[in-house]
């Protein structure tokens, strides 16, 4: 049984709970180590978005510019490190990226965790393209208004991005790969093209992929869902066990059923976080 999680949630971005408590409670769940991956949203224009009257109300959520992210990350950092050191687990710091596609966000982001010297880098996307450039994004919920043929674009654009993500080797491992089947038009039957040409990419880039049990609290299945996941299992992709925890009884969430599913699929190729 996997006893860590490196994808996590505090207080610092959408967490319900502090650092401190998730440490706590991953002690008493006997684990050893355990990554802290706080959301790392940066978009030039954010606040231009069709859906920025809902994300203002985060207002430490959701940043256009990448040196008032720093300032904020940094002291969350120091406190970490400072805190973990009273604790017989080891704590590494990471975060949850959204990758964006405009010209100059992957130099700033590179320059960004540089300077904030992470331990690791999640992929994780939550929002979608509303043009090839990449210059104005919008939620998931909200895409659900425009046309079917908009939404067609922006879930091949999805895909594109995520693939930019695994081939740009900036990320440990990809969060929730098919997070976009919530939205009805890509649901497991949809867009295999694009999922085929991700799982090649990945597998061609030696990455890794999350199978998350958040997908089991959301819509009672995995992230990836079945075909998806066996793909990848096929395609010999290395998989790390996450639990997405937003709250400290999330950690280690259903896991077992997790390890049962990788191990009725043969999957034998695990992720494990590598000292860098
Ligand atoms: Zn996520
Ligand atoms: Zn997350």
């Amino acid at each position: 049984m996997q006893l860590f999680s490196y994808h996590t949630h505090t207080t610092f971005s959408d967490g319900k709970n502090s650092v401190h408590e998730m440490i706590e409670k991953a002690i008493e769940l006997g684990w050893q180590e355990m990554g802290i991956s706080d959301h790392l949203i940066i978009h030039k224009n954010i606040s231009n978005s069709p859906s920025w009257y809902k994300w203002q109300k985060e207002p430490d959520f959701f940043y256009s510019d990448f040196s008032t992210y720093y300032e904020k990350f940094a002291r969350h950092i120091d406190e970490i490190r400072l805190l973990s050191e009273q604790y017989p687990l080891k704590v590494r710091i990471g975060a949850e990226v959204d990758f964006f596609v405009y010209p100059g966000w992957l130099d700033e982001f590179v320059k960004l965790r540089d300077k904030l010297n992470l331990d690791y880098c999640i992929s994780g996307n939550h929002f979608l393209f509303l043009d090839d450039e990449g210059d104005n994004i919008i939620d998931f919920k909200d895409a659900k208004n425009l046309s079917e043929e908009d939404q067609k674009n922006m879930i091949k654009r999805h895909f594109s991005a995520l693939c930019q993500a695994s081939s740009s080797n900036l990320f440990d491992f990809m969060a929730h790969i098919d997070f976009i089947r919530k939205i009805p038009l890509c649901s497991d039957n949809d867009f295999w093209d694009e999922k085929n040409k991700l799982i090649e990419t990945i597998a061609s880039c030696n990455g890794a992929i999350e199978i998350s049990t958040k997908g089991l609290r959301k819509s009672n299945n995995f992230y990836p869902a079945d075909s998806l996941l066996k793909k990848a299992v096929d395609n010999n992709i290395k998989f790390v066990i996450s639990d997405d925890a937003h709250r400290t009884s999330e950690l280690g969430y259903e896991f077992d059923h997790a390890e049962k599913t990788l191990q009725e699929l043969n999957c034998s190729n695990r992720w494990k976080y590598i000292e860098k």
